[in-house]
């Protein structure tokens, strides 16, 4: 009765955390030789984080991650659009945390093997395709070895190997034009502890967090976002997590962003490795479960990561998995049951973040109606407008305050598969 999990990412480790609290017995197998704790930084909504403290991770987070307090966002003059209390503050009963991908990946890495055992685990194993043979799952790895198990999760990310067997037709991820450059600097946190912040428009954006508590000279990680437009007709390269680029390849369109509250240029040129990433998500699917296998995280909805989304719904898909498998057992009822409470939402979700509809939508109407350039916000966007926009986008991803707060628990503490 084994679950097979093909990829070790955020998804896939999740489950396994998962599938081991609530004791069913399951496999890991991802593609890289050794993790590593890859990318930059990323966000993780409270309906998440309030999984991950059910796993038992709450000191955890707080060693490796800020609880993030504000959002604010700024026009190009520095202006101030809106600014709202995120997480604990905004009266979620759980926090918003702000955290490096690589460090959480390794937490949850970490904490599996600790819990679980090496052996649930296993590295270089790369899934190249699945099939279903009467009441089994079986996923083919490359080198022509199979697995055998009685469900098979797809956690193998945007290039999901699986993804492309069920549909073959579907070519690469969509590029929407913006190319991400990605790093983090050491500096005095700006806006204050746990300030997260938007600056610019739709052709030019600067977005920064801290990922880490300031020292005892006020200094913390910033983890920072240049985004630009380009014409989406033009060659882009593949995305890849790791490409690093040079600063001057675009630091001279923010030469001008220096405020009296933050230095961009200064910010830019203090970082160590910069990665080129475009912004690239994929279509909606129809449908994320094939009899025994269904799709989850990156692979089943790959979105782009302007709404704090990406790892926050991959969590969610993890601990869905979980309270379906109790519900039905080790069943393809259960994967159903799965794909009906959480693909009508990831859908939304990308519609949203692509139709320019995310919670930064603000920046360009601001961009539109003033150049960015006015005293009072009201006189531009009345504040209860602002105020509406916000509130849309987190009913939309489903942390609206109230709702979640209201929540039971995705499972119940203490519930085991008998
Ligand atoms: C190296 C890397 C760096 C990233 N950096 C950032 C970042 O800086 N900011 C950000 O917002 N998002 C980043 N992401 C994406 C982010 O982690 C995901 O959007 C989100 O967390 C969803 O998680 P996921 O587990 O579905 O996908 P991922 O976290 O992408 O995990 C997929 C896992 O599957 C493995 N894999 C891939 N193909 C196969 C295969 N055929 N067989 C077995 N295993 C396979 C991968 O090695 C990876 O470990 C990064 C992803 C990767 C892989």
């Amino acid at each position: 009765m084994t679950v097979l999990i093909a990829g070790g990412g955020i998804a896939g480790l999740t489950l396994g955390l998962t599938l081991h609290q609530i004791g069913v017995p399951f496999r890991v197998f991802e593609a890289t030789q050794t993790l590593k704790p890859m990318g930059v930084g990323i966000n993780l909504q409270p309906n998440a984080v309030r999984e991950l403290f059910d796993l038992g991770l709450e000191a955890d987070l707080d060693a490796i991650g800020v609880r993030t307090r504000s959002l604010g966002f700024y026009s190009k003059l520095g202006h101030t659009i809106w600014e709202e209390p995120r997480g604990m503050a905004a009266g979620y009963a759980w926090p918003q945390f702000s955290v490096h991908r690589g460090a959480l990946q390794m937490l949850l890495y970490e904490t599996l093997i600790a819990r679980a055992g090496a052996d649930v685990i296993e590295t270089d194993a790369r899934a190249t395709g699945c099939e279903e043979a009467g009441n089994r799952a079986i996923l083919h790895l490359e080198g022509g070895r199979q697995e055998t198990g009685t469900l098979l999760l797809a956690a193998d990310g945007i290039h999901s190997a699986l993804r492309a067997q069920f549909f073959p037709q579907e070519g690469p991820p969509i590029w929407d034009g913006r190319i991400l450059w990605r790093a983090t600097t050491r500096a005095p946190l700006v806006r204050g502890e746990g300030a997260m912040m938007m600056i610019g428009h739709d052709s030019l954006r600067f977005v920064s967090y801290p990922i880490s508590a300031a020292d005892e000279q006020g200094i913390a990680t910033l983890n920072w976002i240049a985004e630009k437009r380009f014409d989406p007709d033009s060659d882009f390269q593949r995305e890849d997590w790791n490409r690093a680029v040079e600063v001057e390849r675009f630091i001279g369109d923010f030469s001008e962003w220096r405020f009296d509250w933050i230095d961009v240029p200064a910010l830019i040129r203090g970082a160590g490795r910069i990665f080129e990433y475009p912004m690239v998500d994929r279509d909606p699917l129809p449908q994320w479960t094939f009899g025994r296998c269904s799709l989850m995280g990156d692979a089943a909805h790959p979105t782009y990561p302007i709404g704090s989304n990406g790892a926050s719904q991959a969590i969610l898909d993890a601990r869905v998995i979980g309270a379906r498998l109790l519900e039905h057992g080790i069943t393809k009822a259960a994967l159903d049951a799965y794909e009906g409470d959480m693909r009508p939402a990831a859908t939304r979700i990308g519609f949203a973040n692509r139709s320019g509809n995310g919670p930064d939508a603000v920046l360009q109407q601001v961009e539109t109606l003033c150049g960015g350039d006015f005293e009072e916000i009201d006189s531009v966007i009345p504040r209860a407008e602002l105020a509406a926009h916000a509130a849309k986008y987190k009913a939309i991803s489903g942390f609206s305050i109230e709702e979640l707060n209201a929540q039971p628990p995705t499972i119940a503490e203490g519930m085991r598969l008998r």
